[in-house]
């Protein structure tokens, strides 16, 4: 017998010991299990209480069992669950007592999954997704992994596959037309046109993903800001320890020093600036040169500035907050010290006594959520996955460029899309295009 024909089971649930062990079976025998070990088989899906016995009538364990016919079932084929005491005697002797059985073995790794595959269960981005879940260890993998087990992906890539083999379709019945002398170009304007949104969605998929991406990195926040004007000791204040050098001499520090902390789930690297200035001193020059490339690439840039106000001066695209800092030395009686209200988006804090900090952190909560906020963001999450959508990127790329020279290559570049799309989703099946042609056009041929 094939050993894809065995029938296989495998603990499914943790490492014993534990209070109960779930092992699953599937295949054609695994109704046999249910009648050799627990004397019948339940209804389906319903928990029930048996005791399971050996070959030898010897008691295996006080068990709840499920039965779940195929192909309503996860793997598709015929499925039993042994729920049972999770002591690992308990569990050797279960396996003992399912060895026994002819066709029935220990399943390999990821099997019931493969399984599912091929019996259309799952497509392989969700058979990816199941993995990953399996493997999440923080909420937001887990978010990533559910939403791709439950096919967002797969859809997708579905859907597009589905519209590149109707255009396909149109390019190919433009030959046929073609042996008679008449192509009509009209027909291929809006596969084209739809050619091109599917580039635009595709690439926006993958852009989401690159933010998705540098959210697993983090969100940068450069302070900045001339000498002085409290940038360590705001730093200190936001990491709560002591990371930075706070002097009362201009240029004190040197170097960008990097915090990384949680704000409120999101991952962000505080980066303190040297203070940027011009000087003489070489090891001060280079400590500029990198605050200011570093500030450059930042998401945010924190501008600390002192009661003087002195200007801004950001050279990167990132959005730069103001931050007056030393509101406590402002004199009470001059003009705006005890306003409540400060300017848009401007901030008002003291670094040394911690004033007005806990609403910059809100703030910074806040833009972090925004920025890699979106449904969009998540759904690629593995190498394979990327690597399948760029082909089919470049394949549409090429299909675009060469429609008004050559339909023919042009039908090739979409066959290859499709063909990326299909290995994405683990389907690949020419005869699809033919389908969709016999279906929607009379060639009459
Ligand atoms: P940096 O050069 O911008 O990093 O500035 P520092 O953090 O080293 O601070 C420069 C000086 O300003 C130090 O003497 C700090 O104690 C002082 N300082 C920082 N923040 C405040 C503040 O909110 N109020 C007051 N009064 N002094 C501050």
């Amino acid at each position: 017998m094939h050993s894809k024909d065995q029938t296989i089971f495998a603990l499914s649930s943790g490492r014993p010991p534990s209070a109960i062990a779930i092992v699953r079976v599937s295949g054609s025998q695994a109704a046999q299990t249910l009648r050799r070990l627990a004397g019948k088989i339940p209804q389906p899906r319903r928990a029930t209480r048996v005791l399971l016995r050996d070959d030898e009538r010897e008691p295996i364990d006080d068990a709840v069992v499920l039965w779940f016919s195929g192909p309503a079932s996860a793997t598709g084929e015929d499925v039993a669950e042994f729920h049972v005491h999770g002591g690992r005697a308990v569990l050797a002797s279960l396996f003992a007592a399912l060895s026994a059985i002819e066709d029935v073995r220990a399943a390999e790794p990821g099997e019931f999954t493969r399984r599912a595959f091929e019996n259309g269960k799952l497509d392989l981005t969700e058979a990816e997704g199941l993995d990953d879940l399996v493997h999440a260890d923080t909420d937001r993998q887990r978010r990533k992994a559910l939403r791709q087990l439950k096919g967002l992906l797969g859809d997708r890539a579905r859907s597009w596959r589905a519209q590149i083999i109707e255009a396909s379709a149109l390019f190919e019945a433009g030959f046929d037309f073609a042996d008679e002398g008449d192509v009509p170009a009209e027909l291929l304007a809006p596969a084209l046109a739809g050619i091109r949104r599917l580039l635009s969605e595709i690439e926006h998929v993958l852009a989401a993903e690159q933010r998705s991406e540098r959210l697993r990195e983090g969100l940068v926040v450069a302070i900045a800001g001339p000498p002085n004007v409290g940038k360590s000791t705001l730093m200190n204040q936001l990491a709560r320890r002591e990371v930075a050098i706070v002097s009362p001499h201009a240029g004190t520090t040197r170097d960008i020093i990097e915090v990384s902390l949680d704000l409120d789930g999101y991952p962000v690297t505080v980066i303190d600036t040297a203070g940027i200035r011009q000087t003489d001193d070489p090891v001060e020059q280079e400590g500029v040169r990198r605050a200011r490339a570093r500030a450059a690439e930042s998401d945010l840039v924190l501008w600390i500035s002192d009661a003087a106000g002195q200007a801004i001066s950001n050279e990167g695209d990132a959005p730069v907050w103001l931050v007056r800092n030393k509101i406590d030395l402002a004199d009470p009686n001059g003009p705006g010290a005890n306003s409540e209200q400060s300017a848009a988006g401007e901030f008002r804090i003291s670094a040394a006594r911690g004033d007005g900090i806990t609403d910059l952190i809100t703030a910074m909560v806040a833009f972090a959520r925004d920025y890699f906020g979106g449904d969009e963001g998540g759904l690629i999450s593995r190498q394979r996955q990327r690597e399948l959508l760029g082909e089919t990127m470049a394949a549409l790329r090429r299909c675009v460029e060469i429609a008004g020279t050559s339909e023919e290559l042009a039908a090739e570049d979409l066959r290859r899309a499709s063909f990326s799309l299909g290995r994405l989703i683990g389907r690949v099946d020419v005869e699809d295009i033919l389908d969709v042609i016999f279906r929607d056009f009379c060639i009459g041929k």
